[in-house]
């Protein structure tokens, strides 16, 4: 069974990380390409469900997953921790299924330094002034909210070159094609190719 690849996919809070890979999911399926669902010990948002856009845990578990090494990676963003489960991303790729891990700069340098055949991108907005209409949002925060988040953005954006491939969410459509042709890519490596076609490849080769 060819292993599946790890994608590692980071950017500032505005870049369109979210949007794009749930379109990028809608085109894959499942036995193709799946997303890890992440361990939060933030609170849920209005639209959240347990389990499928977090697994929402209090502190206490989140401290005993790290005591039992049950975490790939975690990490505190902005207040709150976060952790990519092992024991979910290590069955979901021995199966050949790619799997998508939408996660901030700190996870991305445990996963290479663990997994160093895992593959990483990263995704900047077109321009400082779309980041900063994007990060207003409704307009009904104030600008010390706003200030700071920018700041979270740029600290996040300074991480960049550490990242295999570079995208900017200028148009969607045209970003969303960038993704795609990175996982076609990247399954047309040589190593995976000669995994997947070994039957054909040895009758091609034959006398
Ligand atoms: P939010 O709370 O807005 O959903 O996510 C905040 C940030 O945490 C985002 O940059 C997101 O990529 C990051 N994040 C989400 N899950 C994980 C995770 O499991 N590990 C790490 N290191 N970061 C995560």
């Amino acid at each position: 069974m060819v292993q599946g690849t790890l994608y590692i996919v980071s950017a500032p809070s505005g870049a369109g990380k979210s949007s794009l890979i749930q379109a990028l999911l809608k085109t894959q399926p499942l036995y193709d390409t799946q997303v890890s669902v992440s361990h939060t010990t933030r609170d849920s948002r209005p639209g959240e469900n347990h389990g499928e856009h977090y697994f929402f845990v209090s502190k206490d578990e989140f401290r005993r997953m790290i005591e039992q090494d049950e975490f790939l990676e975690h990490a505190e963003v902005f207040g709150n921790y976060y952790g990519t489960s092992r024991a979910a991303i290590e069955l979901v790729l021995s199966t050949g299924v790619d799997v998508f891990l939408d996660i901030d700069w700190q996870g991305a340098q445990q996963i290479r330094a663990k997994m160093p055949q895992s593959r990483s991108i990263f995704i900047l907005p077109p321009s400082k002034e779309e980041l900063g209409r994007r990060l207003r949002g409704r307009g009904q925060d104030a600008d010390d909210v706003i200030a700071k988040r920018m700041a979270q953005a740029v600290a996040e954006m300074t991480h960049y070159a550490e990242y295999d491939y570079l995208i900017v969410n200028d148009d969607f459509d045209l970003a969303l094609s960038d993704l795609k042709t990175i996982i076609r890519a990247e399954r047309l490596r040589l190593g995976r190719q000669i995994l997947r076609h070994d039957a054909l490849i040895s009758k091609l080769l034959a006398d």
